[in-house]
């Protein structure tokens, strides 16, 4: 299998050098040039198979240049302990049809941990094979759940070091507490003077600086990035999709065909959730749900993908995003690989903030897709409904989905058996979730936390809970121009 770029598809390479490099070097993004499809002897394989054993099944079609020992290290590696629940992606049923794909039982209690558990060991074995044993060192710039998440899955691993850095005034004290308490010998967390940009921007700069390249290089290391849009990102997040076919496929009721809703940000994971369905898994609709920065939702209805509006922060911020990386993907698929296509609409994005795609796109991606928004109070509202009625408590993020997806029922009158995929712990949004169950509130964080578990009467997760006493270990806060000298000093670079 050979990965192409979605701006030059004569640039191909192999899954090692897609994931190591992150990105096309003319800025496109790597796609696999075939899929491999699953037959009915495939599935009877997997659903007998844990989800380890599902996991080495399909990644290694997708990891071809990678020996079978490689992939069976990794995918242990990744999904040992580490995660809460016997299987790291169960299903809650809530009633007959909805199923709630629980994607937040890893350590930092967000969906964004079944990849970012994995990318580091496929990381480094592709750093190994194309960068012959050089230390991979990741710089990260976040607003808060990527970084921690991040840091947990790069945390002593062998051969690379990582080096976060927030604003010091732009993450709520839960996650930087998270943050400066992550344990590790590798790991290196920085606040900086600034905002999130001014963090974005130092760091680019210095990934692109030669002198700061050669001095790594002299000191056997090489950067790289755990960015969303990089391939070892994504190839774990489809494993879930079809791990969930499986569970389904156990059910005696369950025959057919079934929906997925995604509440979606930068469209990676519900891009991950069409790759399944590529790949042979019987789904109907693929339902995108968006919060008030509802561009997605505009997008497929009109073709036109417009980030000329208002931004909102939302109570729900891991989707306040209007430029989603991955949808170039998509729309590279669903032109037929039309490289020349997607480089333009990218172009025009880039200059004028918009582009429409032609009609033939339209009417596939409406085939495809439904999409629908809901604001804060909507979701505040869906939050209490599903409490009340089901005793299950969702998360903001979930719950912009299921609102969505009454939305499309309503609609439609197609009540398919849905799987919903449940991208966060509602402990990691408690401050939202209480005030939609409950008149009570805490006086702090971890007040509410435990205000919240009394209340509903479910569990604080662990990492959550071992937050009140955790010993910080980061203390520096640096100005944004003594970015580089930190991670010099980090490094241990004169
Ligand atoms: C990152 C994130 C999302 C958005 O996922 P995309 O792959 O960017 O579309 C949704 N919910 C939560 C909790 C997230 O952390």
């Amino acid at each position: 299998m050979n990965y192409i770029s979605t701006r030059h598809k004569s640039v191909k390479v192999t899954a090692a050098k897609a994931i190591a490099q992150g990105i096309s070097v003319e800025g496109g993004l790597f796609v696999p040039d075939t899929f491999p499809t699953l037959k009915k002897e495939d599935f009877e394989a997997l659903t007998k198979l844990d989800y380890k054993g599902r996991a080495k099944y399909i990644l290694k079609e997708f990891l071809d240049d990678f020996t079978e020992e490689e992939v069976n290290y990794c995918i242990e590696g990744a999904y040992t302990g580490t995660f809460d629940n016997e299987q790291p992606a169960p299903i809650s049923l809530l009633g007959k049809k909805v199923n709630i794909l629980e994607l937040w039982h890893g350590p930092t209690c967000a969906f964004k941990d079944l990849a970012l558990q994995l990318l580091p060991y496929l990381l480094t074995t592709s750093a190994k094979k194309v960068n012959d044993g050089k230390k991979t060192v990741i710089l990260v710039a976040t607003s808060g759940d990527t970084g921690k998440a991040a840091l947990e899955g790069f945390k002593d691993v062998p051969d690379t070091e990582i080096m976060v850095f927030y604003p010091s005034e732009g993450v709520s004290p839960m996650q930087k507490l998270q943050m400066d308490s992550q344990k590790g010998d590798n790991v290196h967390v920085c606040a900086i003077k600034g905002n999130f940009d001014d963090a974005q921007t130092g760091v680019k700069k210095i990934f692109t600086d030669n002198a700061v390249k050669e001095k790594l290089l002299e000191n056997n290391m090489l950067f790289s990035s755990a960015n969303s849009i990089n391939w070892g990102r994504l190839a774990p997040q489809i494993v879930y999709y079809i791990s969930a076919y499986c569970d389904l496929l156990q059910r005696e009721d369950f025959e057919g065909e079934f929906n997925i809703v995604v509440p979606t940000g930068n469209f990676g994971n519900i891009l991950a959730a069409y790759y399944a369905k590529k790949m042979g898994v019987p789904v109907g609709k693929l339902i995108c749900a968006s919060n008030s920065n509802n561009v997605l939702t505009d997008f497929i209805e009109s073709g036109t993908y417009n980030r000329n509006r208002d931004f909102y922060t939302t109570i729900s911020p891991s989707m306040d995003i209007l430029i989603s990386s991955n949808l170039e993907r998509m729309i590279f698929e669903l032109s037929g690989n039309d490289d020349k296509k997607v480089a333009a609409w990218q172009d025009s994005l880039s200059a004028n903030g918009s582009f429409t795609v032609d009609e033939d796109m339209k009417s596939k991606i409406k085939d495809i897709f439904w999409g629908g928004c809901c604001d804060d109070n909507e979701t505040l509202k869906t939050i209490g409904k599903y409490f009340s009625e089901y005793g299950y408590l969702c998360d903001t993020h979930t719950a912009v989905a299921l609102n969505v997806y009454e939305q499309y029922v309503n609609t439609t009158g197609d009540d398919k058996a849905t799987v919903i995929a449940s991208t966060a712990s509602p402990y990691k949004f408690a401050n939202s979730v209480l005030s939609a169950v409950s008149d009570s509130t805490g006086a702090d964080e971890f007040e509410t936390v435990k205000v919240l578990s009394n209340v509903t009467k479910t569990c604080i997760p662990e990492p959550i809970k071992a937050l009140e006493n955790a010993e910080v270990r980061f203390k520096e806060i640096c100005d944004k121009s003594e970015m580089l000298s930190s991670v010099y000093k980090a490094l241990k670079i004169n």
